[in-house]
This record gives structure tokens, C-alpha cells and sequence, in this order.
């Protein structure tokens, strides 16, 4: 979709293109563009470039790094940063426990860490999912203990994505086993990686990869004040954070990528001669995407427009179940395209199988996650049966 912009934002539209384009070094976007698997090295490399462009953290209060910009300038941001290959700021960061340390933590906790945050000088992880709670995530079981001034941790969490290159996690820790509610023992607890009797284990899944961990804690000391907020408050915080959550994981601007790539490639691509976008089914599918795309990015800026107070909208659902499927649909898109020669996945250069199609089976696979992590989308049916359509 092509949004007619007055001149003013056209000119910050084309600004943000320069930069993201001749700024943003290839080495840390060629990564993101190809779909290869994440590593530290460029997503941090990638997230200090914004951070000392000052448009790291733009939607942060402008004391703490943020910019003064208007829904629809945070959104010509994002659809630029896409628009180039570059991969976002660290969103555990940005998006997850940045904001709840600005809207819950102590003044002294904000000057600690979201300076670090802002900038990626910690790389946070999400402690929130364990064996036995996941959508059920009121049944948390990790344990913390105060004693003295420190807080004693046991327990495990799973799915952690990205822990091995952490260095901190958030955690949702249970502090009052005895409280009449589940929600109401549940405490959100920051925690140093290295602290002793922590163990991360990665798990390799089914695209061959290892981006998710388990993390045991065996008697971690953590001090007092690293718990944020109030003690057995972390529940409210958690669906605080879990909202800012679904509204970054639409992906709007990501799957316009992907859509982008995917026509350049049914371009490049002859079956019997011809490309394979002058097929009518393939154009079809091509324009089928296009459009439910465009409706959901009307659908996104409304939302992000009518927001209060940055607070998220129960309509961030809608956004998180249709971005997440159309995500997939695209990336499913592409594996057709790449036909027999995604199962090439392991061929090199001189196979002369193109890269992307070598990739696209490993990235369909990765890519089922959306649709599970940030609240499944059978849970985020729930809250709009509830939430929004009041039944
Ligand atoms: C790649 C990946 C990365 C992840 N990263 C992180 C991370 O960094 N940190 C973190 O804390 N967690 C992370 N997760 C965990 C993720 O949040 C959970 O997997 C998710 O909440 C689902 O929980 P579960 O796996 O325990 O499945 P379950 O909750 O056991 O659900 C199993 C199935 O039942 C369905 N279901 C469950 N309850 C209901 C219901 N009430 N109504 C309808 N259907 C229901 C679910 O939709 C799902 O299909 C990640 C997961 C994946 C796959």
C-alpha cells in the first residue's frame, strides 16, 4: 500500500530511507534479508547503529531516548527499517521489559537499566513460559524466597528465546504460594545470566536450529532490588508487557518484506521457459496477499492511532492472529515458489540452486513459531471473543 504523505512526513519518510540504506552497513542487513538464522554479533550490531542514531527506542519517553513522534511517524519508521532489511532494535528490550520498567520500575531501577536497554548494552531474554505453563501462564512455578536481602530462585523456564546469547532475563517468579488467586503470588524479577546456578540449555527445533532455550535456576541469589514494582504484582505487569507484545509481533512491516522478495523471486524464476509470476495462479496468489496486507496495515494504523496513553488496545489480538497468518501464508508462498529446491537445503553456492530457495524450507519451518509465541492464536481467538465481541 501506498500511503499519500503530506510533504512533511514524505520528507522524514525519505530521511529514515537514506539513512536505513546508506547508514545501516550491508554486512549487518545482508543476515535479516536472507533469512538467516540469528546471532549476536549483527543484532546487536545492528540495534547500537539505530541506538546512536537516536531511533532505537523511538515510541520510549523522550527523556529516556524516545522522539516525539506521532503513531504514523513510529510507523513510517518501522515500515522503513523493513523496508531496507534492517532488522529491528532487540524487542525483548524495546518492547518487553523496557516499557515496564518505564511505567512500574523504581526511579533507581530506570537509571540502572534502561539506559543499557535503550542502547543493547544488555541483551534481555523473556522468562515467562515453563513445562506446565504456557498459555496457563497464571501456573508459573519457579519459586523465589526472600531471604535476607536477597531473593532465592528454583525452578525452570522453556521456549527462552535467544538465552544463550543473553545477558539477563525478566522473569515471572512466584512469591506467595499461599495467595487465593494464582495471579496474585507472581512477581516479575530481573535476573544477571551469569549469575551462579544458572544453566541454559538450548533446543534445537525443527528448522535444524537452536534459538529457544530451557534455563534451570538451582538456588540463584538475586538481589531485593532487582524485583520490580511491588512483590506479587508481577501478574499485572505481565499483561502489561503481554499487550505491548502482540502489537510488535504483528510484523506488519516484516511480511511486506517478505511479500516484496517473494514477487522479485516469481520475477527470476522460469518454469517451462516463462517466469513463474506470469502464471494466473501464482499472480493471483501474489495480488490475494497484497491485498489482505493492505487491510491489515489500515487496520494496524488505526489501532496504534486510537491508543491512549501508549496503553495497549484489546484490538492488538486482531493484529497479532492476522499478521501472524499472513506472515505465514507469504512465507509459505515462497517455499511453493522454490519447489523441489528447498529440499536442497544443505547444497552450497556452486550447487546452483539459489540461495533463497535453499532457505526456504528451514525459514517456513521457523516461521510456525509466530503464530505460538506472544500468547497462541487459539488464546488470542479467546480474547477476542471476550475482549472485543463482548460474548
Ligand atoms: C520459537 C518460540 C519462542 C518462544 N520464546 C519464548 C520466550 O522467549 N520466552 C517465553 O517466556 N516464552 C517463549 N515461548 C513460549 C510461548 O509463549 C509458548 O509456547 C506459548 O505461550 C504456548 O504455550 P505452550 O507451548 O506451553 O503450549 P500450551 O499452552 O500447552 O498449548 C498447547 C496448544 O493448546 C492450545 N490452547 C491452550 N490453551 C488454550 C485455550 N484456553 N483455548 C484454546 N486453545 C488453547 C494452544 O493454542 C496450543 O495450540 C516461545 C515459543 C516458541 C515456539
Amino acid at each position: 500500500m501506498q500511503l499519500a504523505l503530506p510533504p512533511d512526513l514524505a520528507a522524514f519518510q525519505l530521511q529514515l530511507r537514506d539513512f536505513f540504506e546508506n547508514q545501516v552497513p550491508m554486512r549487518l542487513r545482508e543476515p535479516f534479508l536472507s533469512g538467516a538464522r540469528l546471532e549476536r554479533d549483527w543484532v546487536v550490531g545492528t540495534h547500537q547503529v539505530l541506538f546512536e542514531a537516536g531511533i532505537a527506542v523511538p515510541h520510549w519517553p523522550v527523556e529516556w531516548g524516545g522522539k516525539p513522534w506521532t503513531p504514523l511517524q513510529r510507523h513510517i519508521w518501522s515500515e522503513e527499517l523493513y523496508r531496507a532489511g534492517v532488522f529491528p532494535p532487540l524487542s525483548s528490550n524495546t518492547h518487553l521489559v523496557g516499557p515496564v520498567l518505564l511505567a512500574f520500575g523504581t526511579e533507581e531501577q530506570k537509571r540502572r537499566f534502561l539506559p543499557p536497554t535503550a542502547s543493547c548494552d544488555i541483551f534481555w531474554a523473556q522468562g515467562f513460559s515453563e513445562p506446565e505453563a504456557g498459555s496457563d501462564l497464571a501456573s508459573v512455578r519457579t519459586t523465589a524466597v526472600l531471604d535476607g536481602d536477597e531473593w532465592v530462585v528454583n525452578g525452570q523456564k522453556t521456549w527462552t528465546s535467544l538465552a544463550h546469547m543473553s545477558d539477563w532475563i525478566f522473569c515471572l517468579v512466584r512469591t506467595d504460594p499461599d495467595a487465593p488467586k494464582r495471579q496474585q503470588g507472581i512477581s516479575f524479577l530481573l535476573v544477571d545470566l551469569k549469575s551462579p546456578g544458572i544453566t541454559v540449555r538450548p533446543i534445537r527445533l525443527i528448522d535444524g536450529d537452536a534459538e529457544v532455550n530451557e534455563v534451570f535456576f538451582d538456588n540463584v541469589r538475586v538481589p531485593a532490588d532487582q524485583l520490580v514494582g511491588e512483590v506479587n504484582k508481577g501478574w499485572d505487569y505481565a499483561k502489561y508487557l503481554l499487550g505491548n507484545e502482540r502489537v510488535s509481533v504483528a510484523q506488519i512491516g516484516h511480511t511486506k518484506l517478505r511479500l516484496t522478495q517473494a514477487k522479485r523471486f516469481a520475477q527470476e524464476r522460469l518454469a517451462d521457459g516463462s517466469a513463474l509470476i506470469d502464471d494466473r495462479a501464482v499472480a493471483m496468489r501474489l495480488a490475494e496477499l497484497e491485498v489482505q496486507l493492505a487491510a491489515l496495515e489500515v487496520t494496524a494504523l488505526r489501532v496504534v492511532g486510537e491508543s491512549a496513553d501508549g496503553k495497549p488496545d484489546p484490538a492488538s489480538s486482531v493484529l497479532k492472529l492476522r499478521g501472524t497468518q499472513l506472515l505465514q501464508d507469504v512465507v509459505a508462498f515462497v517455499l511453493d515458489l522454490a519447489g523441489g529446491d528447498a529440499l536442497a537445503a544443505e547444497a552450497d553456492d556452486g550447487s546452483g540452486i539459489t540461495a533463497w530457495a535453499r532457505r526456504a524450507a528451514a525459514f517456513h519451518l521457523n516461521t510456525r513459531k509466530v503464530s505460538i509465541y506472544g500468547g497462541s492464536n487459539e488464546i488470542q481467538r479467546g480474547i477476542i471473543a471476550s475482549s472485543v465481541l463482548g460474548l
